[in-house]
């Protein structure tokens, strides 16, 4: 792995080789500059931010390679549209802050986006330059140039401004990404807005469930306190279904409109034996206990953290990775990733497989753990794994795994971390019935306004998608705003 100091004098240097208006062919002949890391040595033993970020020569040439295409099939492949080429070639110019803008024409978190969004699944899987080269892996670097753009200009973001004062009250559930952008966009219309988390900390799963070490807290802080500075109220320790109803906040509070982005948090488990074992974490609790209660600032910690030697971390996607990863970092010595597929259909971004591996922990793979094995104390003491091989495609479109009799081995373990995905909680649905939900407890909306059965409430983000993505929970919270302000305005 090359240095951070060596990757940005190479960029320097082919800077200098680049002409004035290349041609496509020499823009596609320009080398795809990789992303700056931690040294992976290192890394397992802090908590910082993994990926550095390019520095300005390095986004210099990685915007050169963007062929500015006419029928830009990059931005398609954006769930909100963000207009690709517009703030690439505005890099191209070292015009920053108007790159910028042209972002936040479309994006409110583009510092978050730009470091988590799936982009190999989304714009940069539609990148003519990758497809010229056949290999995503060569598109342009989208997300990379987006989360530089958004790092240069983070001093220098203006409030964006906000209608006169309208009388309307509106009540956003929930503070992740889906409702940081529906308050954003109600608020800018003059109504006045209070954010209801269950929480005593804002962001979501920004702030509870991806680590540290690929999203600082101090950013998803930032974007809250803009938030705040617009006047979007925040009340912290409310479970809305508990402390109070959707029903009670419009009939007797005097909400006008409620957006519900209570996010998909329910942990679910695999139903093994064993699974009541001391021991035994959601990936859940596990992130949440080191994120949101920094369990590994020891000297400081609002909560204690298990020591734990061996971890098995059971499922493949985002959130084994970070469990797995949070796991070394807490000082495991082993920490093994059980999945039941190959890593070629494990649902996780392919670099942070390739970051988990790097730093040290194991791809355990065509394994299914089928019981937890406690010892004297009713703590985790090992887990039985049954071999498993590839069968015919599911319903996923990816090969099912098929378990092999008589294959069963026992492995050794202190810690079991389930990562196998989460469901939405129930609380909202019982208590306030006159929301329709699917057989998964997902809320069902209308796909243009997303609004539910219950009339004046809209819901967006995970809590009607099911588990998915960040950008696209910003999106429905978008969707979301406006149908609420077109809905307010009719109120008037
Ligand atoms: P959430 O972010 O889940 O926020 C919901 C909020 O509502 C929470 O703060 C919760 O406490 C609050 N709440 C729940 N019920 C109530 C209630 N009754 N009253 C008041 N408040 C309530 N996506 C990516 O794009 N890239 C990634 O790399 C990525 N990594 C992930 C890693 C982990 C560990 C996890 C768990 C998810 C990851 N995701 C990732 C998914 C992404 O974070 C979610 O899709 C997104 O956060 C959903 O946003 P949301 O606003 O719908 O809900
Ligand atoms: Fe790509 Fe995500 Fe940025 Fe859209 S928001 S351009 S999908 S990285
Ligand atoms: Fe640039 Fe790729 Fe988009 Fe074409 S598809 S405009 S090369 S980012």
């Amino acid at each position: 792995m090359k240095t951070p100091e060596i990757l940005d004098r190479e960029a320097r240097e082919i800077l200098k080789t680049i002409p004035e208006n290349p041609t496509a062919k020499e823009r596609a002949a320009i080398p795809h500059q990789d992303m700056p890391q931690q040294d992976p040595g290192e890394r397992i033993h802090n908590m910082s931010e993994v990926a550095l970020g390019y520095t300005e020569s390095e986004a210099l040439v990685e915007a050169s390679r963007c062929l500015q295409c006419k029928n830009k099939p990059c931005v398609a492949g954006c769930p909100v549209g963000i207009d690709i080429p517009r703030f690439i070639n505005s890099i191209t110019k070292k015009d920053y802050s108007g790159a910028m803008s042209v972002i936040q024409e479309s994006s409110l978190l583009p510092a978050i986006c730009g470091r988590v969004c799936p982009q190999e699944n989304q714009c940069q899987k539609f990148c003519t330059v990758g497809k010229m080269h056949k290999n995503v892996d060569e598109a342009v670097a989208i997300g990379r140039l987006e989360r530089f753009v958004a790092d240069h200009e983070k001093d220098n973001v203006k409030l964006p401004e906000i209608a006169p004062e309208t009388g309307k009250k509106v009540a956003v559930v929930g503070s992740g990404p889906a409702s940081m952008a529906c308050a954003a966009d109600v608020r800018r219309m003059g109504h006045s807005v209070t954010v209801f988390e269950a929480l005593h900390k804002m962001g979501g799963v920004l702030s509870y469930g991806i680590p540290e070490f690929r999203l600082p807290k101090s950013l998803v802080e930032k974007e809250l306190s803009k938030l705040e500075a617009m006047g979007i109220d925040f009340e912290r320790n409310v479970l809305v279904g508990r402390t109070r109803t959707i029903k009670e906040l419009m009939e007797e509070d005097g909400y006008d409109a409620v957006f519900v982005g209570t996010g998909a948090g329910l942990p679910k488990f695999m139903n093994i034996p064993g699974e009541n074992l001391i021991s035994v974490f959601s990936a859940n609790e596990y992130l949440t206990r080191s994120n949101l209660m920094k369990a590994y600032d020891t000297e400081h910690a609002l909560t204690p953290y298990f020591h734990s030697h061996r971890v098995a971390v059971f499922g493949g996607g985002n959130v084994a990775m970070d469990a797995a990863r949070t796991a070394l970092r807490l000082g495991a010595e082993t920490v093994d990733i059980v999945y039941r597929r190959t890593r070629d259909e494990m649902p996780a971004r392919k670099e942070e497989v390739e970051h988990a591996i790097e730093e040290g922990c194991n791809l355990k793979t065509l394994s299914q753990p089928v019981e937890i094995i406690g010892d004297e104390n009713g703590a985790v003491k090992g887990v039985v794994i049954r071999r498993c091989e590839l069968g015919e495609p599911d319903a996923s479109g990816r090969r099912s795994p098929v378990e092999i009799p008589g294959s069963d081995y026992t492995v050794d373990y202190d810690t079991v971390i389930v990562a196998i995905g989460n469901a939405s909680n129930p609380l909202i649905k019982k208590t306030t019935p006159e929301i329709e939900t699917n057989r998964r407890g997902n809320f069902i909306v209308d796909e243009n306004t997303n609004e539910t059965s219950m009339k004046g409430v809209f819901a967006g983000g995970d809590i009607v998608l099911g588990a998915a993505t960040v950008i696209l929970a910003m999106g429905q919270g978008r969707k979301a705003a406006a149908a609420i302000n077109a809905y307010l305005e009719g109120k008037r």
